[in-house]
Formats: C-alpha cells, structure tokens, sequence
C-alpha cells in the first residue's frame, strides 16, 4: 500500500477517535490505537511505524514472527490478538509485549512459565463470549470470575483487563449493548481484585469503534480502516 495512504488513514481514524471521545466526554489520552495488521506486508507496518504508529496487533503466529524478524530496528509494542494453540504459546511469551485472546486456564499457565525472567511480565486480557455464541472462543461469562481467580495467581503475567469480539448488529444503539456489558464485567473483576492494575477495556474494531469508545474502551483494534480491505487469498 502507499504510505500516504497509510498515513491519511491514521490520520483519519486519529480524528474520529477525538471526536467520538468529545461526544462522550472521554481523554482521547485514555485510548490506545491498536494498528492490526495481519495479512499486510511488513512494509506497511513501517510505514505506520513511521508515521508515529506504536502498538501493532497480529492474528497469526507464523506471519507475526516474520514481521518481528523484518521489523526488529523498530520499537514496536506487539499484541497477539488471534487463537492461539497450547503447543504455539512458547513464542508469543517470547515475543510479544501483550496477549489478548487468553481463554483457556492452561494456556495461561503455559504463558505464564515460559515467560523469560528477564521481561516484564506479559500483559493479558481475558477474552469474554460476550454473546454467548456456540462458534465463538472466549470465555463464558459465568465462568469468568473463577478464571480471573486462577490468573491471578500466575506470576509471570499481569492481568489488565478484558477483551471480546461481539457478533454483528446494526446500529450504535446495538453495538452498545455487548461493550456496556463487558465493562460492567470489567467493573466486577476490579472489585474483587482491588490490588491488581485491571485497566484495560480491548473492544472495537473498525465498525464500531464508535460504540466501544462510548462505553469506554481503552484498546480499538482497527485493522480495515488504517490499511483497507483484506484480501486473504493473496
Ligand atoms: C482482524 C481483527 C480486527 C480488525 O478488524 P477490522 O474490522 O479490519 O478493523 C480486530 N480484532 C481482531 C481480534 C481481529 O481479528
């Protein structure tokens, strides 16, 4: 892609992110723009990079890694954001600044004891089937507080909050619905854990971003409106 192009659409999702933070009286401070960039070449994460762009999130393992290994002059706070297999956790408690698909209690625990001693720990997010959906991963709500009660225990990740993926509605009214719910879960989890930092709400893509921020999302996970269209097959 052109790094113009890159560039005006950052810009762009910049703006819309201020102005929706205006609208709901929120510090456009408060929110982190996740750049997703699976299936893109690693050039136009560099041209992001270059234009101010930190945190990238990515979806497959494999591709991630390369990108990493071509992009390693670079600063960059990586997110895993994808399904990830037990037998695969070694490289992103490697690799990786963040994780926001945790799910499964082995999984973290595997996170958790592969994470080398010299890094911080590995910021994670529990992902929540926030609409209860049979395909969907993610925790169910129900199950969630005895999760979090396990998590917490793991000495080499630092729980930060909660992450979902709603199915598709219509309308801002309707995204609404799901995000409020997943930041009342957050507000729960704070409670109970009053010592751990849970500061992190990672909802809201490029169709409803707005919705997210509205309801106080701290991570949009933006991928289409910063470098268009994905075309797997390529
Ligand atoms: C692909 C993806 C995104 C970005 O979606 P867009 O609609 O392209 O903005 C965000 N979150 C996750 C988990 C994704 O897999």
């Amino acid at each position: 892609m052109r790094k113009e192009t890159i560039v005006e659409n950052l810009n762009a999702v910049g703006e819309r992110i201020v102005t929706c933070c205006n609208n709901c009286d929120r510090n456009p401070a408060e929110i982190t723009l996740l750049a997703v960039s699976k299936t893109r070449p690693a050039q136009d994460l560099r041209f992001a990079y270059e234009a101010g762009q930190r945190h990238f999130g990515e979806n497959y393992l494999q591709e991630a890694l390369e990108k990493q290994d071509a992009l390693s002059d670079l600063d960059i706070h990586w997110h895993f954001i994808g399904p990830l297999q037990s037998n695969k956790s070694r490289a992103v408690a490697e690799r990786f600044q963040w994780i926001h698909t945790v799910d499964r209690l082995k999984i973290a625990q595997r996170l958790s004891s592969q994470r080398p001693k010299d890094l911080a720990p590995l910021n994670i997010c529990l992902q929540v089937n926030i609409d209860g959906e049979q395909s969907k991963s993610g925790i169910a709500v129900q199950n969630l507080v005895a999760m979090a009660r396990e998590v917490v225990k793991l000495p080499r990740l630092r729980l930060r909050g909660l992450m979902a993926i709603p199915a598709v509605r219509q309308n801002v009214q309707a995204q609404k619905e799901p995000f409020a719910e997943l930041a009342s879960l957050l507000q729960s989890l704070r409670q109970e854990f009053p010592e751990q930092t849970m500061d992190t709400l990672s909802m809201g893509m490029s169709g409803d971003m707005e919705a997210a921020i509205a309801c106080g999302a701290t991570i949009v996970r933006i991928g289409t409106d910063i470098f268009g269209t994905r075309n797997y097959s390529a």
